[in-house]
């Protein structure tokens, strides 16, 4: 059981005022919304911008590679993947049923095996925290291909840059055309690395609190790929993923396909952050 209280006190020499802000917002929530106190501590954010990113970020929705560079550190993207499945795959021999049937055939698995816990509700933009303990196996929630990892922790409180909060991290582009994206980790699985295919339910890596997180926990997001990694404010999420995480942990398989389009059509591939940038 993780305790909300201390999560707060152990944020440490740059827990602002905003914090004790969100802490107080969190209190009025706490009797409905459980665990939100822990999960917004958790994945703490800065409103401090970054110009050098900002500047970097014209023109990304349509560049599909990211330089190590422009994501801050050791950080890959898969530059032109297309899941066999994708709505917008090629008609190619043998994935044309496939692209024809996505999203009614697509299984869904609980992104992290073991004991965990999740509010209905995230700091400043909608994803998820799953609560949950170091180590503990994050897998892939569908079947599709890695677009992005982030193998090494280059976030700093300092600088706060936005590429870096999530420390370790994996995104996949679903063949239901979603990307999922999951950080905080402590380690990524062996072979898992843009442009390798996964299955759903494989191990892609393990819980941690890399990057800006005082608490263990996956920070889970759900997005259109846009552009695929290099945009950290919309690979870190753009739905709320929790109507869908209570289905999948339940056995279930609630599609986010119709929702994220909806969003896409309304929104596009903003190429910047609007909120805790
Ligand atoms: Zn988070």
């Amino acid at each position: 059981m993780i305790a909300a209280r201390p999560l707060y006190w152990a944020v440490g020499p740059r827990a602002p005022s905003r914090k004790i802000e969100l802490l107080l917002t969190s209190i009025r929530k706490v009797v409905l919304v459980g665990l939100s106190v822990a999960a917004v501590a958790a994945c703490s954010s800065s409103p401090k911008a970054d110009p050098v990113w900002a500047g970097s970020t014209q023109g990304l929705d349509s560049s599909a590679a990211a330089t190590p560079e422009a994501t801050g550190g050791a950080a890959a993207a898969a530059p032109v993947v297309k899941p066999s499945g994708s709505p917008s795959a090629s008609a190619k021999s043998g994935t044309t049923a496939e692209a024809t049937t996505t999203a009614t055939n697509v299984k869904y698995a609980f992104p992290v095996i073991g004991n965990s816990s999740y509010g209905h509700t995230h700091h400043d933009y909608p994803a998820t925290d799953v609560m949950t303990a170091c180590g503990h196996t994050f897998v892939a929630v569908t079947s599709g291909v890695v677009l992005y990892t982030k193998t090494t922790d280059t976030w700093t409180a300092k600088a706060n840059l936005g590429a870096t909060r999530g420390g370790l991290s994996v995104a996949i582009l679903g063949d239901d055309g979603v990307r999922y994206y999951g950080s905080h980790l402590s380690s990524i699985a062996s072979g898992i690395k843009p442009g390798v295919r996964v299955k759903v339910g494989q191990t892609l890596g393990k819980t941690g609190k890399t990057g800006d997180a005082s608490a263990c926990h996956l920070h889970f997001g759900i997005s259109p790929p846009c552009a695929r990694g290099s945009d950290w404010w919309n690979q870190r999420g753009v739905l709320f993923p929790w109507p869908y995480l209570d289905s999948w942990k339940a056995g279930g398989a609630k599609s986010p396909v119709a929702a994220v389009k909806a969003w896409k059509a309304k929104n596009g591939c903003p190429t910047g952050p609007t909120v805790d940038k």
